[in-house]
């Protein structure tokens, strides 16, 4: 027979690793009570219990008993009975999934207080204003989290009793004042729900647990679970806590406090205190808080306690911890304590330093700093938040939804963003909320501002795909688009051409301009700053050694997209250990565009070999540069890939120009010319149309006047004592037959210039996998390639159906909203499906060609959480953008280590 199911633990029976049955809160009170801390007495439901509760949609009859047993168990162990008594119990209800999570229900104070018990209460305490207050903060509470009803009206009521006798704060209310308004309160309750207020104590805790199993399945729980990915099934357990009194006069009080400082990670006191209050008080900010540091002077004896506790803490967690504590009458109480959050840079100067303390090895400390943290270090930013301002001053503040540091016109619309960026001008675009037709203006501009939204609006998605600082739902400014005016909360107007700062990491917003500071971090990554120096920043020394240490544990190489010399050189003093993509056709912009236009032009053979004959020298030249710039290490460089009407003038443009000509007498030959190239090339879906491998296929010596230069460019760079290591890539592949073509014509080319020049230049030709049959067929199109590269944008695209240009802009940010992805799938790769084509086509890969090199090409090769994939995938490489090549480095390092 299987052992009953246990649905209730008490505080001593658990412990920290239980937070999937106990969840954070629980978890950590057991550990905390194991410790020996001076924890107030309870016990914890278990998820378990609620998934229970949520299948069936009442309480398992388990449940009841096993809470009846511990609540007389607790009773037994205070000496008290809950709401019943000269000196009865009281308790809190307090919910804590295994993941704290906004849109669950709060906790409910003081449960067990009633018409009877509030006398006795007051009695007991020798304090009727305590007991008064206790009570209405119940009744408000319960009224708000339990029962549904709207929590401005016992606000409402609550002004009105401060106002009636002149108190400025809470605490200024009088016994009878309180009385009154639990009164007040009391008839709330019945007008909204119909029923008095529950007066039976163990109603109230029934009624209060019920209210937190249901929270969870609350619409904004569930939309963050899916967002954030967590499971919707996990369920939440409820904590059932012995109150201790904050609010029983100015020698008790409650505060938080933070083991270190976690804004910059360094050692010190760090917290708040408030005197006379309960624990929500100083998150609902109602009395100002004094600095943690000054209950020394309050409390010293508590103080002391505190202070050992907290070390304590910190060496048993191993870790910043937070915490939740509270002194009645001078005994302090620990409520609650946690792996606190913090900034990056304190998460890196943290792990560095419990590395030092030996609480924490190098592995561990990897651990602890992500890339994402280390792209938020390598932005350019204002500074300290106290920092120098240089005059201007705060107007608002929103969510921080893409981050950097903006400065910029205020502009109300695109077109004039446009146009004001075009002269030279710095704007920031602020709407109400941004929609597709914004796109032009947001491109143009410095930075977004929204006075709607939040972080998955489209305001948000957009900047953060486009690297813009965003800062958006800045509910207190007004933007009025048609008066040109953005409103502060205090009445400041700002118009049109005003100069604001925008601040995407901190969300503040100033008027004025705002001197940015480049990041320290950045500046080392460039070598400008020596982490060994004496006087080295004390992040810039933490990220080294994380650095170095991510370096070492790494097994994947991390490579650069880059297409010029310069980008090449800045990559490999960012650490990148070649190039896995250089796109050529980059190399035919500008001047060359024309050249290009011949060759799409030349209608006979003569005319095309004088078009190629003259791009092949400025070819050669461009991949000479790249080969030294990289000298040693590999080069990739991918042969023509996008469709060749993206050389040639617009369609409707040229047109327009030929007819208006015509029209008036003026036609030219070879404008007519060109719109009949034009309008050939012309295709509906021009990204599944004529492009990649396709061209070299179907325009004869394009790609053989490419592997001609490279070939050419590998024979000088050995000629120069040189150690060239060119990879050539073919695009777009769908089938091995296209890439047995293309090879076989490439091997020619390559020996032709082998034999000229005498030398073998190893040059090695495969293909990148970024079409599904490419994936499937992986087995057969390895026979022909020394290499594959995954271009997981396209691939993408073609898995997904997804209109790269188009769908980000148009509805990804709704399918955000509805949580059908909690992430872009162009920004983090869809590991179930895009994925499962990667895996799939690296076994079959390496089944044909076991020394095969694989290694990812598409923006995904700087995403932290793809990077992780793509170890487990078991790649050779990841190639990213140059800036994003340090945040590479690190996640490598963290999936292997
Ligand atoms: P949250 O998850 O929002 O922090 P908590 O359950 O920690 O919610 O409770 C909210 C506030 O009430 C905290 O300040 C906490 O310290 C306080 N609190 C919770 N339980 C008790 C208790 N038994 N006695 C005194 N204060 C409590
Ligand atoms: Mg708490
Ligand atoms: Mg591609």
């Amino acid at each position: 027979p299987s052992a009953p199911v246990k649905f209730v633990y008490d505080f001593t029976e658990g412990h920290k690793d239980l937070k999937d049955l106990l969840g954070g809160k629980g978890a950590n009170l057991a550990e905390m009570t194991r410790l020996g801390l001076p924890v107030p007495p309870g016990f914890t439901i278990t998820t378990e219990a609620c998934r229970a509760y949520l299948e069936t949609g009442d309480e398992p009859a388990a449940l009841r008993d096993e809470v009846s047993a511990h609540l007389d168990a607790l009773e037994r162990r205070m000496g008290k009975r809950l709401g019943r008594g000269a000196d009865p119990l009281l308790v809190s209800v307090r919910s804590g999934a295994k993941f704290s999570m906004p849109g669950m229900m709060d906790t409910v104070l003081n449960i067990g207080l009633s018409d009877e018990s509030v006398e006795a209460l007051a009695v007991q305490a020798g304090d009727e204003r305590f007991a008064w207050d206790s009570y209405r903060r119940l009744i408000q509470m319960f009224g708000e989290t339990v029962l549904g009803i709207d929590g401005e009206l016992f606000e409402e009521r609550l002004e009105a009793a401060k106002h009636a006798v002149g108190a400025v704060s809470d605490v200024d209310l009088p016994a009878d004042g309180l009385r009154g308004l639990v009164a007040e309160y009391k008839d709330l309750v019945l007008a909204n729900t119909g029923r008095p207020f529950p007066q039976e104590p163990r109603e109230q805790l029934d009624l209060a647990i019920r209210a937190v199993f249901d929270s969870w399945n609350g619409e904004r729980a569930r939309l963050y679970r899916r967002q954030e990915r967590i499971p919707q099934d996990l369920g939440t357990a409820v904590n059932v806590c012995s109150m201790v009194f904050g609010n029983l006069g100015p020698d008790s009080g409650t505060g938080v406090a933070f083991t270190r400082d976690p804004a910059s990670g360094r050692q010190g006191v760090y917290g708040d205190y408030l005197q006379n209050a309960q624990g929500e008080d100083v998150v609902a900010g109602i009395r100002n808080t004094v600095p943690l540091a000054e209950l020394e002077r309050l409390d010293k004896n508590s103080y002391d306690q505190l202070l050992a506790i907290m070390e304590k803490l910190e060496n048993h967690y191993r870790d910043l911890c937070d915490i939740e504590f509270t002194i009645e009458r001078g005994t302090l109480w620990m409520l609650q304590t946690r792996v606190g959050k913090r900034t990056a840079a304190a998460a890196f100067r943290i792990a560095t330093q419990l590395v030092d303390q030996g609480l924490i090895d190098e592995a561990e400390a990897l651990q602890r700093v992500n890339g994402a943290q280390l792209a938020q270090l390598m932005f350019p930013h204002f500074g300290a938040v106290d920092g120098d301002r240089s005059g201007a001053s705060e107007v608002g503040r929103g969510i921080a939804a893409s981050p950097g540091a903006s400065v910029g016109a205020v502009v109300f619309d695109s077109t004039t963003a446009v146009e004001w960026a075009k002269a030279g001008r710095k704007v920031i675009l602020v709407r109400r909320e941004t929609n597709p037709d914004d796109l032009a203006g947001m491109l143009a501009a410095e930075g977004i501002l929204t006075s709607r939204g939040g972080k998955t609006s489209h305001a948000a998605v957009v900047a953060r795909g486009m690297g813009k600082t965003c800062v958006c739902g800045a509910e207190e400014l007004t933007v009025d688009v048609k008066a040109r005016t953005l409103t502060a909360a205090d009445g400041t107007v700002l118009n049109e051409g005003d100069v604001v700062s925008v601040d995407g990491t901190t969300g503040i917003v100033y008027r004025g301009e705002v001197p940015v500071v480049p990041s320290p971090v950045v500046e080392y990554f460039e070598g400008r700053l020596d982490p060994e120096a004496e006087d080295a920043d004390d992040l810039v020394r933490a990220v080294h050694r994380l650095m170095s240490a991510a370096d070492r544990a790494r097994r994947m190489r991390v490579r650069a997209n880059a297409d010029t010399a310069e980008d090449a050189a800045r990559a490999r003093r960012f650490g990148a250990e070649g190039i896995g993509l250089c796109r050529t056709e980059h190399m035919f912009l500008g001047d060359r565009r024309e050249l290009v236009e011949r060759l799409i032009l030349a209608e006979t053979e003569p005319e095309q070999t004088a078009a190629l004959d003259a791009l092949l020298p400025l070819q050669r030249a461009d991949f000479t540069e790249l080969l030294e710039a990289m000298d040693g290490l590999p080069v990739t460089i991918r042969l023509l890939d996008p469709p060749l009407h993206e050389f040639l003038p617009d369609l409707t443009e040229l047109s327009v120009r030929v007819a208006v000509a015509e029209s008036q007498n003026n036609g030219d030959a070879s404008q007519t010319r060109l719109l009949a190239a034009v309008q050939r090339l012309h295709e509906q879906n021009p990204m599944l149309g004529l492009r990649g491998v396709r061209l070299g296929l179907v325009v004869p010596g394009l790609f053989g006047m490419q592997v001609r230069a490279i070939a050419q460019a590998a024979a000088d760079r050995r000629a120069a004592g040189g150690d060239p290591r060119g990879e050539i890539m073919i695009p777009l592949v769908g089938t091995v037959q296209e890439l047995e073509i293309v090879r076989e014509d490439a091997e020619r080319v390559i020996a032709e210039v082998e034999r000229e020049r005498g030398v073998e230049l190893g040059l090695t030709l495969g293909t990148m996998i970024e079409l599904p049959r490419a994936a499937l067929t992986a087995g057969q199109i390895a026979e022909s390639a020394d290499f594959f590269s995954f271009g997981t944008n396209d691939l993408t695209q073609t898995v997904w159906g997804f209109s790269r240009d188009d769908v980000e802009a148009s509805f990804f940010a709704a399918y955000l909203e509805k949580g059908i992805f909690g992430v872009s799938p162009f920004e983090t790769i869809d590991a179930d499906g895009v994925g499962s084509l990667v895996r799939a086509a690296v076994t079959a890969g390496r089944a044909t060609r076991p020394d095969l090199k694989l290694g990812v090409c598409g923006e995904h090769g700087g995403d932290p959480e793809s990077v992780h994939f793509f170890h487990d995938a078991g790649l050779d490489y990841v190639s990213c953008s140059p800036f994003r090549i340090p945040v590479a480095r690190l996640e490598a390092g963290r999936a292997a280590a």
